[in-house]
């Protein structure tokens, strides 16, 4: 089949040990996942999950060094374990869930925080908020056969070396496989998903020529740099 216009290519992720890569169909994210994080946003923690989604090509490698985005005063790190699809489908049960699950990595769902809360206050959709250029970093994926299912561990960010954001993947209020089967009875999961799995306490703002490290234990090191205004 020939195409109108040049198509472009997949987006895609590297993946630890593979010469191959991982290639992105789609991006949700999970909002508000770790109670801490959902009470400084001003909620209770004791909600059922909701999801948003960001563009497949927002991704970016771990080590690039990015424009500060346009039309943002109020930029924020949420640093996040990233599962990687191997396979989907509808209603998954929990008990299922982790089979379909490729690997693992590192995440920022870099967000301007500016249009989230003005979108927020009108009652309009958050796409300019969340799903904007290059707001999904992400490091290699890790896959399962190398790493397993990470259940708990550190999860922290760094800004210029000083620590913002650090919790536990154990916190999590709804964990990987109750993620994947709730979001699984809302829309068919594929291979080539990454779920965003949300972020604990501690966002703030970045400004151009700041300097991110993130981590999660067992499962990589993310490096992201604003370029100097
Ligand atoms: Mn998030």
């Amino acid at each position: 089949m020939s195409h109108v216009i040049s198509a472009w290519s997949i987006p895609s992720v590297a993946v630890i040990g593979e010469t191959g890569t991982y290639p992105v169909r789609r991006i949700y994210c999970v909002g508000r996942n770790y109670a801490a994080h959902a009470r400084e946003m001003g909620h209770s923690g004791k909600e059922d999950p909701f999801f948003f989604m960001k563009p497949a090509d927002a991704i970016v490698p771990s080590g690039a060094i990015i424009p500060y985005p346009s039309s943002t005063k109020n930029l924020h790190h949420e640093i996040e374990l990233v599962v990687a699809l191997k396979s989907g489908g509808r209603n998954i049960p929990s008990t299922k869930a982790l089979d379909h699950i490729y690997g693992y990595a590192v995440g920022l769902d870099m967000t301007r925080r500016d249009l989230q809360d003005a979108a927020k206050k009108a009652g309009r959709p958050w796409d300019m908020g969340k799903g904007f250029d290059q707001s999904a970093p992400i490091t290699p994926i890790q896959p399962v056969s190398k790493i397993g299912h990470p259940a708990k561990g550190k999860i922290w960010v760094k800004v210029n070396g000083t620590t913002k954001q650090e919790g536990d993947l154990a916190d999590m209020i709804w964990n990987v496989p109750d993620t994947i089967a709730y979001l699984s009875g809302l829309v068919e999961l594929a291979a080539g998903d990454l779920i965003y799995t949300g972020t604990p306490e501690g966002v703030g703002p970045v400004v151009a020529g700041d300097r991110m490290d993130g981590h999660v234990d067992g499962v990589g090191d993310l490096v992201i740099t604003y370029a100097k205004a």
